[in-house]
C-alpha cells in the first residue's frame, strides 16, 4: 500500500532494537484518514471470505481494526491486556510474550463476543515475532470458532513472525513489509 510506505518513509523513525516507531500515525497520534485507506485495503482483501467478526488486540490494533470493521460492517472485539472488573467472569485467555515490552501478558475475551459460529478477521498493527497474532489465534480455536486470516498493517519480514505463523496454516496478508532496517533505513521487500 503506497500511502502507508510513504508515510513510514517520511514519519517512520528506526529505534534501537530493531523497532520502527510510527507515533506520528499509528501508535499514539492517528491519522483518521490514512486508518480509513487501511481498512479500505483490508476490506478489499478480505472481501469474500465471509467474516463475522474481526479480533484485536488493545491498544494500537484497534484504529485499523475498527476502520476494517466499519467499512465491512462486522462487529470489531479486542482483547484486553488487563483484568479490568467489567470484564465478564466467563472469558477465554492466552499468554502473549511482547517483543517491545520484552514481557508476558495475558490477553481476554468476554465468550460473549467470540462464539463457535464466528468467522474471525485477525488485525493487528505489527507482525515481528508472531506472538500477538498466535495468541490471537489460540482464542479463536478455543472459542470454536474458524480463523479466516490475519491482516497486518507493518510485518517486519526480517523478523521470524511471518514465517511462524503462515507455516500454522494462517492465511496473513501485510499492506507493507519491510525487508530490512538495520542501517536505519527502511527497505521494503519487492511485491
Ligand atoms: P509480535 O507479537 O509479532 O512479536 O509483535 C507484534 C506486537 O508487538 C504488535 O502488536 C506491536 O504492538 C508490537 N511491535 C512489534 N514490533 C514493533 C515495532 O517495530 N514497532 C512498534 N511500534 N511496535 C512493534
Amino acid at each position: 500500500m503506497d500511502l502507508l510506505k510513504q508515510k513510514i518513509l517520511n514519519e517512520g523513525i528506526v529505534l534501537p532494537g530493531n523497532i520502527l516507531k510510527v507515533d506520528n500515525f499509528l501508535n499514539h497520534q492517528i491519522d483518521p484518514q490514512l486508518m480509513y485507506e487501511i481498512g479500505l485495503a483490508f476490506a478489499d482483501i478480505f472481501a469474500d471470505m465471509k467474516i463475522t467478526k474481526i479480533l484485536t488486540i488493545e491498544a494500537s490494533g484497534i484504529p485499523p481494526a475498527l476502520m476494517t470493521g466499519y467499512i465491512m460492517k462486522i462487529p470489531v472485539v479486542y482483547a484486553k491486556k488487563t483484568e479490568a472488573a467489567n470484564l465478564d467472569s466467563d472469558y477465554l485467555s492466552a499468554e502473549v510474550y511482547s517483543y517491545t515490552r520484552k514481557k508476558s501478558y495475558i490477553i481476554r475475551v468476554s465468550r460473549n463476543y467470540l462464539k463457535s459460529g464466528d468467522c474471525v478477521l485477525l488485525i493487528d498493527d505489527f507482525l515481528a515475532n508472531g506472538q500477538a497474532v498466535l495468541g490471537l489465534s489460540d482464542l479463536v480455536d478455543q472459542a470454536g470458532a474458524c480463523l479466516a486470516g490475519a491482516g497486518i498493517v507493518i510485518e517486519k519480514a526480517f523478523q521470524q513472525g511471518g514465517d511462524r505463523v503462515r507455516q500454522r496454516g494462517i492465511y496473513v496478508r501485510s499492506l507493507a513489509r519491510i525487508e530490512d532496517m538495520s542501517g536505519g533505513t527502511v527497505q521494503f521487500c519487492d511485491e
